[in-house]
């Protein structure tokens, strides 16, 4: 076995292709134009680059765009956007709507070959007769009935429109995939490539494989929840195979399916918060679209490596989001900027009786253990503002230290009748040796230049960590997904920190958690 080659090396992920050898793989990310990725389309893009780098063969990007009433252009775009994020690169981009002429043609080869017929079963009832196993009256349809039906669902005509095409297959087969799958159906929708030049779609069931084995792709990877279709891939591959001589094989490979607690990881749900107007669109950071986590503030290297290290396992498992986070503060917190910020409502004066008459400016690195974070500035004044928790930890006749500065010795300690601590007095101990002291503390000057921020934090969409089967997901919208948490302040190098990764703000918070929040 070779070692994994994917950038941002992971160690443990190491794992093959069947029939696969260097120079002669070419997978396919396809995702459908109808929403934003979200981490679960991740892992499939992540998984088709990986094994074509492994393999030194291809990625394809091809837009599954077979369902006009669900796709728009502005995905696409985001999706390009999103995959070029990612770090994905691919050799090919197309869209199965280029392979419209060539599918329109193969359902008549087929239809000809007895593989397809046309059915005007109600929906409902056909749906029944797949549960029961029962034939439809129209299975046994001529060749040429079927090819003038065809014809009328081509034109869109009001006949046409009643039927669907069904692959003539298994009606009595154990495995539902295979009970005469639907082929194509029409769609009068405008369609946002093709327009109304096509009045009727084909299925994923017929596109996908058709499309794979057009493009050459050798390797199809699927999540594992569609392994009862893998035989009906193959045989609907075999028949295009019969209609279409020279068309490849394709081998199927599936893997697990990515979720995650307390969320959703379905567009047509998530497109529902977005119209519904509870987000602020895709890429809201309560979102688990790639821009939605982006916002948050996680890394691209943080979910490559927590991606690729659930790497083959087949088991769909719930994920936790701390393991993701967990990932991403270790690549962050090294290089990541320090700031700080005091909430108003939070914050307790420390005068020091030999701090400096007038507030003095200095630069500090924003990061001491990484000086590529830059500098930032400060003003040492004579008042300075410290928050509540850390005031209520020092006691009288303590030495401290204030980080960026020196160490200082409390004097005095006033407390209100609550017990919060109302004001401190101290005495600058510069020459004091910070090692020895055991508080170190963040402060900010008393002046005029202290910019205020408000800080927004994000909770989880969904209220239940495991949606069951017959949970109905708007039960369990969170109906306080979002704070505000106002008004802070914050020194005068805080321009940059406004575009630093949000996890600041679940620093903040740990610091404070008795603050007001304002919920959305
Ligand atoms: P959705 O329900 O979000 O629309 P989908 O599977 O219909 O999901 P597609 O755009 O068709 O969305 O998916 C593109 C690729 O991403 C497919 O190969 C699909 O198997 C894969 N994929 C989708 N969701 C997940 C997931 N949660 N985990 C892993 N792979 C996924
Ligand atoms: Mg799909
Ligand atoms: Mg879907």
């Amino acid at each position: 076995k070779a070692a994994a080659a994917a950038p941002g090396d992971t160690g443990s992920f190491e794992i093959d292709l069947p029939n696969a050898s260097e120079g002669k793989v070419t997978t396919r990310f396809p995702p459908e134009p109808s929403g934003y990725l979200h981490i679960g389309h991740a892992k499939a893009a992540m998984l088709n680059q990986y094994f074509a780098e492994h393999y030194k063969g291809r990625l394809l990007l091809r837009f599954d765009d077979t369902n006009p009433s669900k796709e728009k252009d502005e995905y696409v775009e985001q999706i390009l956007k999103d995959v070029a994020a990612m770090g994905v690169k691919y050799d090919k981009l197309s869209y199965t709507s280029d392979f419209f002429p060539q599918m329109t043609d193969c359902a008549d080869r087929l239809i000809k070959l007895g593989h397809l017929y046309a059915d005007d079963t109600p929906v409902e009832r056909m749906r029944e007769e797949r549960m029961e196993g029962t034939e439809s009256a129209c299975r046994y349809r001529t060749k040429d009935e079927n090819l003038e039906i065809w014809k009328e669902m081509q034109a869109g005509s009001e006949v046409g429109k009643k039927n669907c095409l069904r692959f003539r297959m298994d009606m009595s087969n154990p495995n539902k995939a295979l009970r005469d799958p639907t082929a194509a159906r029409c769609n009068p929708t405008h369609h946002w490539r093709t327009g109304h030049t096509y009045k009727v779609y084909p299925t994923y069931d017929f596109a996908c494989p058709f499309v794979d084995a057009m493009e050459g792709v050798t390797h199809a990877l699927r999540t594992s929840e569609y392994r009862d279709r893998q035989e009906q891939y193959y045989r609907v591959l075999k028949m295009c195979q019969e209609a279409w001589p020279g068309l490849p094989d394709v081998h199927l490979w599936d893997f697990s399916r990515l979720t995650f607690v307390n969320t959703l990881m379905s567009k047509r749900k998530l497109d529902w918060f977005v119209k519904t107007g509870r987000v602020e669109g895709w890429t809201d950071p309560r979102f688990p679209t790639v821009q939605g986590l982006y916002r948050r503030g996680l890394q691209l290297d943080a979910m490559r490596e927590f991606i690729l290290s659930q790497g083959a396992s087949k088991n769909v498992t719930l994920m936790e989001w701390d393991k993701i986070w967990t990932i991403n503060k270790k690549i962050i917190d090294p290089v990541c900027p320090r700031h700080t910020a005091i909430s108003d409502l939070q914050r307790v004066n420390l005068h020091l009786t030999n701090g400096p008459q007038s507030p003095e400016v200095i630069s500090v690195p924003k990061n001491k253990k990484h000086p590529p974070a830059g500098l930032k500035a400060t003003t040492q004044s004579q008042d300075i503002w410290l928050e509540q928790a850390d005031a209520a930890a020092v006691k009288e006749g303590e030495e401290v230290t204030l980080m960026d500065w020196g160490n200082c010795i409390i004097r005095r300690i006033e407390t209100g009748a609550s017990g919060e601590i109302t004001g401190l007095t101290g005495e600058l101990h510069l020459e004091g040796n910070f090692k020895t002291t055991k508080l170190k503390l963040t402060w900010l000057p008393v002046t005029r230049d202290l910019v205020p921020l408000e800080l927004h934090d994000f909770d989880h969409l969904l209220t239940k960590k495991k949606l069951e089967e017959d949970d109905s997901f708007e039960d369990f919208i969170n109906p306080c997904s979002r704070w505000t948490i106002m008004p802070f302040y914050t020194g005068t190098g805080w321009r940059s920190f406004a575009k630093q990764p949000a996890r600041h703000t679940r620093h903040f918070l740990k610091q404070s958690p008795t603050l007001f929040r304002f919920p959305h």
